[in-house]
């Protein structure tokens, strides 16, 4: 059996990411989304293990030693990592997987794993990606602070990424995303 495709989908915080992956899986229920591991605290309504594996440091760092994420970072003061295990079992059985991770963790994958897809999602603007930061209302003044200032190192790397992605209209990015993820 061909192994699956890893598409990685990358671009700073507050840009639309999770959107546009929750619309994908709607319209592509047999793609696989990685459940990552964090030390960030849960926000209201998210659910263990299927937002996010909510860890404490201590048990991510053990983790981390031994060598159970595919990548993994440190983003605004917390740790994320993407389990390499759950991954490699998917992409086995041909499964196309798909990974929402921040800039340094995609380059980690591009790293291990050259053949995989790499998207960048890009805001209309810096003014526009601000406005969705605040206006979802999910994170401290402090947080946001932190998520616009890495942000300006992110949207400063996306020429590394062969397929870049205007996150204005939704349908408009997902029909993008959905002929580079099915145009192997
Ligand atoms: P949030 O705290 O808003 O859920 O996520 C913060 C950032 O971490 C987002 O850019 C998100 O895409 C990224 N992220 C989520 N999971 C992972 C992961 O497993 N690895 C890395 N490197 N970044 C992640």
């Amino acid at each position: 059996m061909q192994p699956g495709q890893l598409i990685v989908i990358t671009g700073p915080s507050g840009v639309g990411k999770g959107t546009l992956v929750r619309h994908l899986l709607t319209r592509f229920p047999n793609l696989y989304l990685s459940v990552s591991a964090t030390t960030r605290p849960p926000r209201p309504g998210e659910i263990e293990g299927e937002d996010y594996y909510f860890l404490d440091r201590p048990s991510f760092e053990e983790k981390m030693a031994a060598g159970e994420f595919l990548e993994s970072a440190e983003y605004a003061g917390n740790y994320y990592g993407t389990p390499q295990s759950a991954i490699a079992a998917q992409l086995a059985t041909g499964q196309t997987v798909i990974l929402e991770i921040e800039l340094e963790g995609a380059r980690q994958v591009c790293q291990s794993f050259p053949e995989a897809r790499r998207i960048f999602i890009l805001p209309p603007s810096f003014e526009e990606l601000e406005r969705r930061l605040r206006g979802r209302g999910k994170d401290a003044e402090t947080a946001i602070a932190r998520r616009l200032e890495r942000a300006q190192e992110e949207l400063a790397a996306s020429e590394e990424f062969p397929d870049q992605i205007v996150n204005d209209d939704l349908e408009t990015a997902l029909d993008a995303i959905e002929k580079i993820i099915f145009s192997r």
